[in-house]
């Protein structure tokens, strides 16, 4: 994480370490389309940066982290706030960041918050729900962060 931190060279440097900024792709309201959630409306929070490399990956245009502005979890929390109490962070692979900021605020404001990762990273953050899809060409970590 640090050195994709260095790789941003942004004055949010310090922010996105701590993860207070994360590097937004989009967000947007939709219907989860699939897994044990599918058909619930949710508000998804696509987080740029993704070093896994599946060859078959459908958001290529995720990968490069510097591609994608640092932005305030304030200001994700309250977009996500205006749309649903359900939200789903996506990528890219969200666990090269800490999610614990994110996450806290958002169970500040008794929101149900999944993720869907590869799991190529630590776990960071607190989720009601996990969606683990493992890729070949990097194994699940075991060890979770605070
Ligand atoms: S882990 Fe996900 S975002 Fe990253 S390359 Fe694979 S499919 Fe794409």
């Amino acid at each position: 994480m640090r050195y994709l931190c260095r790789a941003m060279g942004n004055q949010y440097t310090k922010e996105v370490e701590a993860g207070t900024y994360l590097p937004l792709m989009e967000a947007f309201y939709t219907i989860q389309g699939e897994g044990f959630h599918k058909g619930a409306a949710s508000y998804f929070i696509r987080v740029g940066g993704c070093d896994v490399g599946c060859h078959w990956c459908d958001v290529k245009e995720s990968w490069d982290a510097e591609k994608h502005p640092p932005t305030s979890i304030d200001h994700i929390v309250e977009e996500a706030k205006k749309y649903s109490d359900t939200v789903v962070v996506t990528g890219g692979e969200p666990l090269m960041w800490n999610m614990s900021p994110l996450t806290s605020m958002l169970k500040e404001r008794q929101m149900k918050i999944h993720i869907e990762t590869s799991g190529a990273y630590p776990l960071s953050g607190e989720w009601d729900w996990i969606c683990l899809s493992p890729k070949k060409t990097s194994c699940p970590k075991t060890k979770s962060t605070p």
